[in-house]
């Protein structure tokens, strides 16, 4: 979601681009009034982007959302006013097929009406809002069950596809920032995809949104669902590890010289490879048999280069990191052939 006022449309259209390039599938932008419907024309046309609107409580954004070409609209009809506007907007969603996301969450549920914030009562006030469109013959809807809490997002989650047919945004809202933010998102997000519940998925980060999609994306990975084109592993180093070998910098290193040398290559063609840093020549080829190739600390600052588990040749440390990038083109160059 972007995270600049729509107003500044040459800032949400350098966000989105940025957004895009991080590899965002879909972008969210908020809609404060009607007059945002204008800057919406501006970002709309200078961006291919798949967009969705984020719009509370006024029809008629809505509406002007879906006329501008808007992708998605995130309205809740419980939160519309009377039947005549929920209406309109549904007739002008299916007018141009956009679906219509309701978003649930943890501090806009009707306290009145369901006073125990739990997994059934957040169901619950989703599916009142769900059947106000299905009332209105209107089924295009995908459904957002969102808490701060790691547990409760997942409950809730789990009970809703296992009681309504229709498509899951998952995410947890107010994650904070940082390590915090990674592992509480990774924890429920990553949940539910293995699950196999969730058709997108947005991780709530404050601060920079380009760094919400690397989150998401290694969430995906980690969930089986994307293929990195380069995954380093490496081991956490022990008292087996030379001391003179700086294992983490050596990583970075080969990560860097990876992604620089194959990432596009890769990416183009759907393949990944697995490139292990290992800090031992005793157990790390071993342990990373699974890798496409690797490298591991020998005695004296040696380093021992391997691939699929078979140990090829020593060599300085110093070349370790050209000569395993060597070994992983000749493995891409092959497997191409
Ligand atoms: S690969 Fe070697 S250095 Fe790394 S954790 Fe395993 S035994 Fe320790």
């Amino acid at each position: 979601m972007t995270n600049v006022p729509i107003e500044d449309t040459a800032a949400t259209i350098a966000q989105i681009g940025r957004l895009r390039e991080a590899g965002a599938g879909l972008v969210r932008v908020a809609l404060r009034n009607e007059a945002s419907l204008e800057y919406l024309k501006i970002v709309r046309q200078a961006v291919d982007m798949p967009l969705s609107a984020d719009v509370h409580f006024n029809h008629r954004i809505a509406i002007g959302a879906i006329e501008a070409g808007i992708d998605k609209v995130r309205i809740n009809p419980g939160n519309i006013g009377d039947d005549a506007k929920v209406r309109e907007v549904v007739r002008a969603a299916k007018e141009r097929s956009v679906p219509i996301r309701i978003g649930v969450n943890g501090g806009s549920i009707d306290r009145a009406k369901y006073p125990n914030l739990n997994a059934e009562s957040l169901v619950a006030s989703a599916m009142d809002h769900v059947r106000i469109l299905e009332n209105n013959d209107f089924f295009d809807i995908v459904v957002s069950i969102k808490a701060s809490d790691v547990r409760l997002t997942v409950e809730s989650n789990r009970l809703f596809a296992s009681a309504a047919p229709y498509p899951l945004h998952v995410g947890l809202t107010e994650a904070g920032y940082g390590v915090s933010c990674v592992v509480q998102s990774a924890a429920a997000i990553g949940a539910l995809l293995i699950d196999g519940i969730g058709d997108t998925i947005r991780v709530s980060m404050t601060g920079d949104p380009v760094e919400e999609v690397v989150v998401a994306k290694k969430i995906l990975e980690a969930a089986g669902l994307r293929k990195a084109p380069v995954r380093i592993i490496a081991c956490p180093t022990c008292g087996r590890t030379d001391p003179s070998l700086d294992l983490l910098s050596i990583a970075q290193e080969v990560e860097r010289e990876m992604i620089a040398r194959f990432g596009e290559a890769l990416e183009r063609s759907g393949r990944g490879i697995v490139v292990a840093v290992m800090g031992c020549e005793v157990n790390g080829p071993g342990e990373a048999a699974h890798a496409d190739a690797g490298i591991a600390g020998g005695r004296g600052g040696a380093m021992l280069l391997f691939s699929r588990g078979e140990k090829l040749r020593r060599i300085a440390a110093g070349d370790a990191v050209c000569a395993l990038a060597d070994e992983v083109e000749r493995i891409v160059r092959e497997d191409s052939e």
